[in-house]
């Protein structure tokens, strides 16, 4: 039987689970993962940038075949000194491409881009079967580097692509890495040889699943788990299921009488005895008792940029692009609402954010939000950012009362939580099939990270333009509402 075909990413899935090839190849449908634009688009920008880190250079299309991609490297690699990206090589049924190809006249640079912040040890797995692929052909690697973000540069009004990256050079990490590579391809190849189409191989499930990716057949290889099972427990840590897995204890049954914290047990007694609601009325009167009029109910909507866009900004730095505002003024008064969309190509989005808030919230009543930390380390940063601002900023912040925190310490608690609080989990919770509450029935926009895509498409004026904005207004809109009905109800359940 022939070899198998490696790619540098086929090769990195099989130090993860040499399973996800074989599945790859013969149950594909079951690992179709949600594409996600921006981060394809992220990566192809980050990529374009890093390039020119090199002056001038000749690119292999990555869109032709892979016997024209070859040619046309061998062609390139004869015009030395050069840079060559997307440089392809194969040896013995290993394939792969180099970002950026330093191609000297005594022997070549290998340098990986990556758009993460940091260097993972899949990075260097990725790097050193480049070597491998590379050294095996017979040329002379004399450096194997990798390229990444420096999330520590702030942006001036000029982008410096020199401070942005950073390149570090792994050559002895991937040299001492050789022969475990050479083993690897041979172990891969002997797997798929013995496992075809009717040859299933075993699943073992194992923190791998998710390290260093979430991988995309966990939902086939757990099918046959009984649900819900122990990877359903809320905030329980990846290590500690995959013990109690390994254990055998499995299913809630199995875990009811484990030795494990009483927040898992809780979650694990309400979804089997089908328990009433639990409300603790005096740690819920205490979060009323300390609100004030009037009650500014806000959510931010941010986004990132792996290449900073903003003067001032650092690489994948949280932006607030928008929020939504519910004002109850006094007690009865009718609830108003206001919002705030920035526009992507501001220069000055930050600052523009965070005037229209001041303006929006003059007064020194509660400001009341769902996850405190993520609003109030915004106004921390805003306040750094702009000096002038900070006071209001830290008024913002001294004011702040998190609606989180009685469904994070449990004390109002329902079997439908199912040990979560985040509010996607807690709002159906607490108002069942109410179509105003349900994030579902909006178009286009129903979670953070989608607002945040839809935020970035808009900078190149997509048609649908106005139906995009439409809709980060409406989904913005449903957060603090939201949290308005949540109010409501604690003091309906407190009454
Ligand atoms: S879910 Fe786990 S066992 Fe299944 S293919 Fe993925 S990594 Fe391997």
């Amino acid at each position: 039987m022939d070899k198998t075909f490696l790619s540098k990413s086929r090769y990195c899935s099989c130090v993860q689970c040499v399973n996800i090839l074989w599945l790859s190849k013969y149950k594909p449908e079951f690992g179709e993962v949600e594409s996600n634009d921006s981060t394809l688009e992220t990566g192809r920008k980050v990529g374009e940038l890093a390039k020119c880190l090199f002056g001038d250079y000749k690119d292999v299309p990555v869109d032709e075949n892979i016997n024209k991609r070859i040619e046309k490297t061998e062609k390139l690699l004869q015009e030395k000194p050069n840079i060559i990206t997307e440089a392809s090589f194969i040896y013995d049924n290993n394939f792969c491409s180099v970002d950026v190809l330093k191609n000297d006249s005594d022997g070549v640079e290998i340098y990986e881009v990556k758009s993460s912040t940091k260097i993972k040890d899949i990075y260097i797995d990725d790097v050193a079967y480049q070597y491998f692929v590379l050294s095996n052909i017979g040329l002379n690697v004399k450096k194997a580097c990798i390229v990444y973000i420096n999330n520590e540069y702030i942006r001036g009004k000029e982008l410096d692509i020199n401070q942005l990256f950073n390149i570090e050079d792994l050559t002895d990490i991937v040299l001492a890495k050789q022969n475990e590579i050479r083993d690897n391809i041979n172990k891969i190849n002997e797997f798929m040889q013995e496992h075809d189409s009717d040859n299933q191989p075993e699943s073992h499930l194992g923190k791998n699943c998710f390290d260093p990716y979430p991988c995309a057949f966990w939902d086939y290889c757990t099918r046959d788990l009984p649900k819900p099972n122990v990877f359903d427990i809320s905030g329980m840590w990846k290590s500690v299921q995959f013990r109690k897995y390994d254990e055998g204890k499995v299913s809630f049954e199995d875990l009811e009488n484990e030795d494990i914290n009483p927040k898992y047990l809780e979650q694990i007694d309400f979804e089997l005895y089908e328990r009433e609601p639990k409300i603790n009325k005096d740690a819920i009167n205490s979060i009323l008792d300390n609100l004030n009029y009037p009650l500014y109910f806000i959510d931010y909507e941010s986004c990132q940029y792996a290449i900073p866009e903003l003067e001032g900004t650092k690489a994948y730095q949280q932006i607030p692009f928008q929020y939504s505002l519910h004002i109850i003024k006094e007690e009865c008064a009718e609830i108003e609402h206001k919002e705030f969309l920035g526009e992507s190509n501001d220069d000055n989005l930050i600052r523009t954010f965070a005037e229209s808030m001041i303006r929006d919230m003059p007064e020194d009543g509660s400001v009341i939000v769902y996850n405190k930390a993520f609003e109030a380390t915004r106004n921390k940063e805003i306040g750094e950012m702009y000096p002038d601002l900070k006071p209001e900023m830290d008024r913002f912040n001294a004011n702040m009362v998190d609606l989180m925190v009685p469904f994070r310490n449990r004390d109002y608690y329902t079997k439908e939580m199912e040990g979560s609080y985040s509010i996607k989990k807690v709002l159906p919770a607490l108002f069942p099939n109410d179509p105003e509450l349900d994030y579902s029935e909006l178009s286009l926009i129903h979670k953070g990270d989608e607002a945040s895509n839809a935020f970035l498409s808009l900078k190149d004026n997509p048609p649908e333009k106005e139906e995009i904005i439409r809709a980060l207004l409406e989904y913005c809109k449903l957060d603090t509402y939201a949290m308005v009905k949540i109010w409501e109800k604690f003091i309906e359940v407190t009454e």
